[in-house]
């Protein structure tokens, strides 16, 4: 069951601060407060949604097409040529990381990696 008092949910209330990229009446992005990489935002849906599939699946035309307008424009605005990747975690048994805020978020992670980021790779590279 969605908790209304997720970090992201306070975030998106404005209850909690957050370094805003761009804001959309159905999305907002932020960037990530412990980057994986130089440059690392999360796109949230405004709307109670816990993973992706729960937004993919109940999420109105409207609010999907205002979670990808604002996708898109964080994405142009990280400056980095349309050069990055793509993550989100479902559920706590996802294999490679686990969800960890239970409010549906994308990761769009570009730009130099961070110390941790080189070991958490080459930890998934060989299976550890
Ligand atoms: P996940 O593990 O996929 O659920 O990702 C949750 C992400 O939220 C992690 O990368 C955290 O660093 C990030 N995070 C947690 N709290 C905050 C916050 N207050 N502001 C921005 N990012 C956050």
């Amino acid at each position: 069951m969605y908790d209304k008092d997720n970090v992201f949910a306070k975030i998106i209330r404005g209850e909690i601060p957050s370094k805003k990229i761009v804001e959309n009446e159905y999305a907002m992005s932020f960037y990530d407060v412990n980057p994986m990489c130089e440059k690392h935002a999360l796109v949230v849906p405004k709307g109670e949604y816990e993973n992706i599939l729960d937004f993919a699946r109940r999420a109105s035309a409207a609010e999907q097409a205002g979670f990808w307008d604002c996708f898109v424009k964080t994405a142009d605005s990280l400056g980095v040529n349309g050069e990055f990747n793509v993550m989100a975690n479902a559920g706590v048994g996802a294999p490679l990381f686990k969800q960890s805020v239970f409010h549906f978020h994308m990761h769009i992670i570009a730009g130099k990696k961070t110390p941790e980021c080189e070991k958490m790779v080459k930890c998934i590279m060989c299976g550890e």
